[in-house]
């Protein structure tokens, strides 16, 4: 069950979260386990403070979005109603030489990590392939790298028919027509040993699990793969207690659990993990055309900093792209390190208007951390044909405003809706049923799902603040300082305490008594062991922005000196004057 060796790029970031204690292999002592990780004194930290800001931001500091904290496992129809029963699965397959199982469609990618793909773009790219050379890898190297490959088992016979063929292909072409036993059907290779694999056939990613006592299928539960799920399960209670109605949002935080097929590129693909997810719930554009007469479009170009009551899903959706973006940068990602990529419609699920997901520039490549879906009224009505329980709300501005209508406008707004919905595929009876009861006031809410994962985020987090630099010190001494670059809002400490000297009782009670003043409003480390000098290097590395010391002149003025980690330059200034600075910098 060990770990697989972690994506190279990543190497001194991994060693430096196992040395520092953000990041540990689950169960190392028994070999580990794999696709579950660890977080240790550091790593809990920064997660929290990823939780912290992200709850703040999105609950805290609105008036149109409350909380959740819903159970992981819960009732098992709600995963047939979501279609997390029947759909939730990955493209497996196994290679028929080494056994080993691997997502399908991630085949490529892997390759393209390990030293048997390497081998094969070095070959390719040696421009048309020469025979010599392929058939010398076959016979040398490539029995220790991809023992299995069709053209290292039989390196004379297959070569020898495959020289034209391989001229000229495109490197997938060139890798499968090596794996090809019979030299004519391109073979997608195993990226371990360069074996055949099975069809791709879909695996479900949940993980069961049975309640009670009883280990009957009739007791089999799922452990929840998203948050968003019980949101919708809850919507009508949360409804009635906490006097919102749409447009307005409810967030959840909490573990998922996915049986992914291949855990990889770290804490990156896990099989535990924890996800941020709002579900936005928003009037049907219907409605919005009869509260306002027209619904806004991103074709009017709407300020987005403000939502307005005549805003439509697109305009709702986009704005929520723009809100979920400024939330990575303020906690400290680059813009020029996100990238939202706008899904096509053929890449949509059949009930979404729109996707778009947020990635970011890891060193293993550009990868999602966010998805922000327009998942019309999909959830909610799933789950109220399989509950029988209403999800529909009652809008009364929207009744008083459809009552105003005269006979005319009614009749021309309900034959617009109908062959709107006939145009988007859908049924003229549907149609006239929602109208009929939106006409009413009632209507099952759309909704925009931004749903982000906090250990994609810790990790991104981990990857933009790592650095290597060359500094020298006050003897011209240069070495490597390692430092992880946080903004102050994220990182697991926010200020280091030292006393200059140990053995001097009342520097050291002074040093302590600013410690226990500080430690009372943020996360603090004490340390008294080393030179201040090697002190700042492990506060680096920890990703501490701010080091103070207490020294003799404190007990004189009550001045103390702080390093900026990032700059590594000083001042002196009070205790008031520090924790007004920090409080301005920290509060965000
Ligand atoms: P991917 O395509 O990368 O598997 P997804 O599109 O299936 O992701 P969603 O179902 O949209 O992911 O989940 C929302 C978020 O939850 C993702 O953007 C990601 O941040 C996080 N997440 C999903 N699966 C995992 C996982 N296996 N490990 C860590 N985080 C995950």
């Amino acid at each position: 069950m060990a770990t697989p060796a972690p994506a190279s790029k990543l190497d001194p970031l991994v060693s430096l979260c196992k040395r520092r204690g953000f990041i540990f292999q689950s169960s190392e002592i028994y070999g580990g386990i794999n696709g579950f990780w660890d977080y240790g004194p550091l790593g809990c930290e920064l997660k929290s403070n990823i939780k912290q800001s992200w709850w703040k931001t999105m609950v805290r500091t609105r008036e149109d979005i409350v909380g959740l904290d819903a159970t992981i496992i819960m009732h098992p129809a709600i995963w047939k109603a979501s279609g997390h029963l029947d759909t939730f699965s990955d493209p497996m397959s196994t290679c028929k030489h080494c056994k080993k199982l691997m997502r399908a469609d991630q085949t490529w990618e892997m390759l393209a990590d390990n030293e048997f793909g390497a081998a094969m773009t070095e070959l390719h790219a040696a421009g048309a392939p020469e025979l010599g050379r392929v058939t010398a890898w076959c016979k040398g190297r490539g029995k220790g790298i991809a023992p299995n490959l069709a053209a290292v088992r039989n390196p004379d016979g297959i070569l020898a028919v495959m020289g034209a063929s391989l001229a000229g292909a495109t490197f997938r072409n060139f890798v499968s027509l090596l794996a090809s036993d019979n030299l004519v059907t391109p073979v997608q290779p195993c990226p371990y040993c360069g074996g055949e694999l099975t069809e791709p056939r879909p695996f479900n990613l949940m993980f069961k699990t049975i309640v009670g006592p009883v280990e009957d299928p009739a007791n089999i539960a799922y452990l929840r793969p998203e948050t968003a799920q019980a949101i919708f399960a809850q919507f009508q209670n949360v409804l009635a207690t906490s006097r919102q109605s749409p447009p307005f949002g409810i967030a959840q935080m909490g573990k998922s659990f996915r049986n992914e097929v291949t855990p990889r590129n770290y804490t990156f693909r896990s099989r535990e993990f924890e996800q941020m997810e709002l579900e936005f719930f928003i009037r049907p554009d219907e409605a919005i055309e009869l509260l306002c007469g027209r619904v806004t479009t991103l074709a009017d170009m709407p300020d987005l900093t403000t939502p307005q009551d005549n805003w439509g899903w697109q305009v709702w959706h986009t704005y929520w792209v723009e809100q979920r973006l400024a939330w990575y940068r303020s906690v400290g990602l680059p813009a020029a390190s996100l990238v939202p990529y706008w899904q096509q419609p053929a890449e949509l699920a059949h009930y979404a208007r729109a996707c778009v997901d947020i990635q970011y520039a890891f060193p293993f490549g550009i990868q999602e951390l966010e998805g922000i879906a327009a998942r019309s009224d999909f959830d909610l009505t799933q789950h109220q044909k399989h509950s029988g329980k209403s999800m529909e709300v009652f809008d009364e501005p929207l009744k008083l405003a459809a009552a105003k209508l005269d006979e005319t406008a009614r009749t021309a707004f309900v034959e617009r809706v109908v062959a709107d919905w006939t145009a988007r595929g859908k049924g003229a009876d549907e149609a006239r049923a929602f109208v009929a009861k939106l006409l009413d006031g009632r209507y099952i809410p759309h909704v925009i799902e931004p749903s982000a994962g906090v250990d994609r985020m810790a990790l991104a987090l981990l990857c933009n603040a790592y650095a290597e630099e060359q500094v020298t010190d006050d003897k011209g001494k240069t070495e490597t300082r390692t430092v992880l670059r946080f903004s102050p809002l994220v990182a697991p400490i926010k200020i280091a305490v030292f006393p200059l000297i140990k053995n001097k009782p009342e520097l050291y009670a002074k040093a302590r008594e600013i410690f226990g003043q500080l430690q009372r409003r943020w996360a603090c480390f004490w340390d008294e062991s080393g030179a201040i000098g090697r002190r700042y290097r492990r506060m680096d590395e920890a990703g501490t922005p701010y080091c103070l010391t207490v020294d003799f002149q404190t007990l004189e003025d009550g001045t103390v000196t702080l390093r900026d980690r990032d700059t590594m330059q000083q001042e002196r200034l009070t205790v008031p004057a520090l924790k007004e600075k920090l409080d301005e910098i920290l509060l965000g």
